[in-house]
């Protein structure tokens, strides 16, 4: 997960980069950061929590002058919470300062940081992000854009990357694609974003998504893109669109919203039952609840109120307070609910802690039956390129059939959409079982990029959670 924002060009490079930041928000709620440039100087301020606890000070964007800045949100999928991993990294490099801030998560940062650090590197932070500075540091080749490129040969993983140095902001997106980035423009400067609900908030034009395994170089005299890498299939992660992208963003040239009200059709079209009503786990279920109201012919209600104020619950890094999170942050409406026979419509069911609270809560208001129905198909295996998801041992649909998940979380019936349903609400035939048209794993354990840190790569489905929990 993680958010990332550049923008080049712009005399309110810094303030426009925290509203970017803000609307990013929902990719990563652990801290942020923002490193600016004026022409002689990089600035950085980063710090844990809330952009705009961070940012919302007036005197903290004037403390980051200059033309051009850059700025993540982290959510911790590789390396620990503390304040030495929060991005944008910096360094001191032979040809100037350097920052870097990235979203993804590399499969062999483990490998190239042992290697690195057995050469006499030493690293600052737990972050898999630094192994790319360390390996520009180390490159022989002359000029920078050469040394970047040879650095991005050697790692292996998902991600897009922000960067600034003296006279370039540069965008890059790994060869599959996994993770989004948009190109946006406004009046004369160029923004990246990963997503394009950054471009609305400051009032930018978005131009185009930037291409799987494009590097794009951004400076005074314009943009200039090139495609260093070996062309690979494209292989955008469908989670984005199922649940980790705002509704309101364009990816990869879909609205995140109507592939969500798709998803809710083809669900109810798949797992149909009768009932009363249809009712979304906010925020996170609403538009495919609504979808699949809009299929079934049946009312839409908000039987469960969400509370604003609080965070996803499931980036709370420790199970206790998970726990507690669910009552935090949902409330069922007695009102919309008693007597009613009620399809509860979410995401997905990770460890189905949420679920079952909120089964609870709704029958504790009175439903009458609760049909349970996901917008994605059963999470049987972590994600390893950037998503956080627990080891195999905590996803309940890896340890349970869909018969035992549904007497667990306490529910009249549950039903997910199947796979192939996923991809018809995509617009495609089915899964391209061949070459597949996004990056599934979670669902599938096919995992397009090498696990390299997986013993050596040559990991069996059956070691992935065990190595999961060592890294
Ligand atoms: P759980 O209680 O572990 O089953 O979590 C399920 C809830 O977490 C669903 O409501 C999802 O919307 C949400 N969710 C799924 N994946 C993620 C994720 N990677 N980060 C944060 N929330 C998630």
């Amino acid at each position: 997960m993680c958010g990332i924002f550049g923008i080049y060009r712009n005399v309110d490079a810094a303030a426009n980069t925290a509203l970017g930041l803000h609307a990013l928000q929902h990719r990563g709620q652990e801290a942020a950061g923002i490193v600016s440039f004026n022409g002689e100087r990089f600035f950085a301020h980063r710090d844990m929590g809330l952009v705009g606890e961070i940012f919302g000070d007036e005197e903290i964007i004037r403390a980051l002058p200059g033309y051009a800045a850059i700025g993540h949100n982290r959510y911790s999928t590789s390396g620990e919470t503390v304040a030495r991993n929060t991005q944008p990294l910096f360094a001191h490099m032979d040809f100037g300062g350097f920052a870097v801030a990235h979203n993804g998560n590399l499969t062999n940062s483990m490998t190239l940081r042992k290697e690195l650090v057995r050469e006499g590197r030493i690293f600052q932070s737990t972050s898999d992000t630094e192994v790319i500075i360390h390996l520009i540091a180390k490159s022989r080749e002359s000029t920078f854009k050469d040394r970047l490129i040879w650095a991005l040969k050697k790692v292996i993983g998902a991600y897009c990357l922000v960067m600034l140095i003296d006279d370039k902001m540069i965008a890059v997106r790994d060869p599959y694609g996994v993770r989004p980035l948009s190109l946006g423009k406004l009046g004369e400067a160029y923004i990246v974003a990963s997503e394009s609900v950054a471009f609305d908030i400051i009032g930018a034009e978005f131009v185009r998504d930037i291409e799987p395994g494009e590097m794009l170089f951004i400076g005074n005299d314009g943009l200039e893109s090139s495609f260093p890498f070996e062309k690979v299939n494209k292989r955008l992660d469908i989670f984005e669109y199922i649940y980790f992208s705002r509704p309101d963003s364009i990816v990869d040239g879909r609205s995140v919203y109507e592939a969500r009200i798709n998803i809710g059709r083809k669900l109810a079209e798949e797992s149909h039952v009768d009932a009363d009503v249809v009712v979304s786990v906010p925020d996170s279920g609403n538009p495919s609840a609504m979808g699949y109201a809009r299929e079934a012919n049946l009312p839409f209600e908000m039987g469960i109120i969400r509370n604003h104020y609080i965070g996803r619950t499931f980036i709370e890094p420790t199970d206790k307070i998970r726990h507690l999170g669910v009552k935090l942050k949902h409330n069922a409406s007695r009102k919309c609910l008693e007597g009613k026979r009620v399809v509860l419509v979410d995401d997905s069911i990770v460890r189905g802690t949420t679920s079952r609270k909120i089964v609870e809560m709704v029958r504790a208001a009175g439903a009458k039956e609760i049909h349970f129905r996901v917008s994605s198909p059963p999470k049987t295996w972590p994600c390893f390129y950037g998503i956080d998801t627990p080891d195999r041992s905590k996803l309940i649909a890896a340890n349970h059939t869909v018969e035992e998940v549904e007497k667990l979380i306490g529910v009249d019936s549950l039903k997910y959409i199947s796979l192939d349903g996923l991809y018809q609400a995509m617009g495609e035939k089915g899964r391209n079982n061949d070459a597949p048209q996004f990056e599934d794993s979670v669902f599938t354990g096919d995992y397009p990029i090498p696990l390299v840190d997986v013993n050596g790569g040559n990991h069996s489905r059956d070691n992935i959670s065990l190595i999961r929990e060592t890294t």
